[in-house]
């Protein structure tokens, strides 16, 4: 079963609405947005694509 722990606390959810419910009630400066870029990594046109973790045969 998929249960979606509360990166504030230790508290966990069911339902992905529940916890994003118990964030906005008891965490109201947590957003659920993904982090907001540093301007300095706006400088950076193309991020490095991942290293494949083990060599292709
Ligand atoms: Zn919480």
């Amino acid at each position: 079963m998929t249960v979606h722990q509360c990166p504030k606390c230790v508290l966990r959810f069911e339902r992905k609405t529940e916890l994003d419910y118990h964030c906005r009630e008891d965490h109201p400066d947590f957003r659920h947005e993904y982090p907001v870029r540093h301007p300095a990594a706006a400088d950076q046109p193309h991020p490095a694509p991942p290293t494949p973790s083990s060599p292709a045969k």
